[in-house]
């Protein structure tokens, strides 16, 4: 006979009672010791050893949920207790990413995804309220990054007196392509419009990175779709027969180049290998990002993998013009790792985001032969002009305040409330 309050339940009660959580809160987290107890041992000791977060315990044990080789969670376990320390700084979604890139490697069949996603590739369109439709649908990951950079592109296609939103510019975007064109009309009215006579916009790109082994057909590791995740190995091999393929350049093989700009080869392999900016916390991916030089080129800094890494605009911008004594700094070493010292003197390590999935992508990239050399007092070394806001932050609350304010206003004239 099995009692409703089982034994499972008994001592749920007691964990709850000790910990002052609820009885399914108690019972959730004796799951989830016991999981790490039974299945992956090591990264438990490293959680308990105080390196690993709950939050990435949490993402780790629904995702392996579904493997039951005991080889395969074994090597899953080992892999997990060395890399799991360094993902406390990454959001959910690229722990997801990361733990689903090995569980797809190890054991193909314990990916945590809907038997044959693939085919449920659709699109649905149904009327909708106030002269709009709706739709929804599910199509290739690579297929929706391009979409949504087309539909990106022609929304900044035109100019600033534009009245839309970028929103509205995009959906208007769609109904373009629908009826086969390539260009959005500005409508800002003016026969001086620096928008007008653009032509058709360039082609969207989007960057997979992968093996050589995968692109042509001998091994399985899927490749990356920045802001997407893994792509199925057919998936890359596929696109491969219609995409341009640019090999990267083996890490060992660069040496310093004689510009500030580097080349695109070098260029390339430092996207490839950072995959997102390397502030930490922050994910822009890695080809809406500048390439900075970690000591800056003015103070010799060499343009050279082992001195250059991606940074979104605003934190390339945080860190020329909020730097110095009292500022932000970074030490990067030769294999992508970066230190950074915040104003208040915490620090924070990230690693390259591509060395997480391909680690021949930290393979080090050499010491530096820095000469140090005192910006020209004239010359800040900036190569990066700091914008200017039109509006304080405090006058743009005011704006949005008095914006929403004046809805309500309106509101209330056509239809007053019963006061
Ligand atoms: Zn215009
Ligand atoms: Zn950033």
């Amino acid at each position: 006979m099995q009692w409703c309050i089982d034994n499972w339940e008994a001592v749920a009660a007691e964990v709850g009672a000790e910990l002052g959580i609820s009885r399914a809160r108690a019972s959730s987290e004796m799951n989830y010791g016991l999981e790490l107890v039974d299945r992956l041992p090591r990264l438990g000791a490293a959680m308990a050893a105080g390196e690993v977060d709950f939050r990435v315990i949490a993402v780790v044990v629904f995702r392996t949920g579904l493997i039951f080789d005991p080889a395969v969670l074994a090597a899953i376990d080992a892999r997990l207790a060395a890399a799991a320390p360094a993902w406390n700084g990454l959001s959910r979604r690229k722990i997801v990413e990361l733990v689903d890139w090995w569980v797809r490697e190890l054991d193909p069949a314990a990916e945590r995804v809907a038997r044959r996603t693939d085919e449920d590739r659709h699109v649905e369109i149904n009327p909708s309220e106030g002269g709009l439709a709706q739709f929804w649908g599910a199509m290739r990951a690579p297929d929706a990054a391009m979409m949504d950079r087309r539909l990106d592109q022609l929304a900044a296609s035109v100019c600033a007196e534009d009245s839309r939103t970028k929103d509205q510019r995009r959906a208007d975007a769609l109904a373009l392509l629908a009826a086969g064109q390539s260009t959005m009309v500005c409508d800002c009215g003016s026969d001086q419009c620096p928008a007008a006579g653009a032509g058709a916009p360039a082609p969207v790109v989007i960057h997979i990175v992968a093996e050589q082994a995968t692109v042509s057909g001998q091994g399985t590791t899927p490749g990356y779709l920045p802001g997407f995740g893994a792509v199925a190995a057919e998936t890359v091999r596929e696109l491969a027969t219609r995409a341009r393929l640019r090999p990267l350049t083996p890490a060992q093989e660069f040496v310093a180049e004689p510009r500030y700009r580097p080349s695109v080869a070098l260029a390339e392999f430092i996207r490839a290998r950072d995959l997102w900016c390397r502030f930490p916390g922050c994910e822009v991916a890695a080809e809406f990002c500048d390439i900075d030089h970690s000591i800056p080129w003015i103070r010799g800094g060499p343009t050279h993998p082992s001195n250059l890494n991606c940074k979104c605009r605003a934190h390339h911008l945080l860190k020329t013009f909020w730097c110095g004594d009292n500022g932000w700094a970074e030490t990067q070493h030769p294999d992508g790792t970066i230190v950074f010292t915040s104003p208040s003197g915490r620090r924070y390590t990230t690693t390259p985001g591509g060395a997480l999935f391909f680690p021949d992508l930290a393979a080090p990239t050499g010491a530096l032969a820095v000469a140090h050399a005192d910006p020209p007092p004239d010359n800040p070394g900036r190569t990066l002009m700091m914008p200017t806001r039109k509006r304080t932050r405090a006058e743009e609350r005011a704006a949005r305040i008095d914006w929403e304010r004046g809805l309500n206003e309106a509101r209330w004239a056509a239809d007053p409330p019963p006061f």
